[in-house]
């Protein structure tokens, strides 16, 4: 989980970077996007299976970061747009 998670975190931080540097960046943008958003969604499914039935519950907040990380799937750019973006880069770029 920890290794997903500083994936996802240095994706971003390409992405951000090349950015700045004023190149083209919605290949990396839509890399870090669809990897970190699905990132969000494993870990956190993975930590409510870690706590078993109190993942499951409202006491704890590992239910809640299930859902919210869900959302990033979905608003601004979903998922399976992200990859029609970097499946179009790509087959550009040939
Ligand atoms: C809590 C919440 C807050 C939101 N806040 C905002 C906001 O502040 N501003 C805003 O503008 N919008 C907001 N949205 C809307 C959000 O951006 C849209 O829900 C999102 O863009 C998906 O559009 P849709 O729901 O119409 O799904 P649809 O476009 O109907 O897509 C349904 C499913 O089909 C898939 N799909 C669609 N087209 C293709 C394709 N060509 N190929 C493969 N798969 C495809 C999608 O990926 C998705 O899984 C919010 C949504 C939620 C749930």
């Amino acid at each position: 989980m920890a290794t997903q998670i500083e994936c996802a975190r240095l994706l971003t931080q390409q992405a951000a970077a090349t950015k700045d540097a004023g190149k083209p960046v919605t290949q990396k943008s839509a890399m870090a996007k669809l990897y970190a958003s699905e990132t969000a969604v494993r870990v956190a499914e993975e930590s409510i299976q870690i706590h078993g039935g109190y993942g499951y519950t409202k006491d704890y907040p590992a239910e809640k970061y299930w859902r919210d990380s869900k959302l990033c799937t979905i608003g601004e750019g979903t998922s399976e747009i992200q990859r029609i973006v970097i499946a179009k880069n790509l087959l550009k770029s040939l």
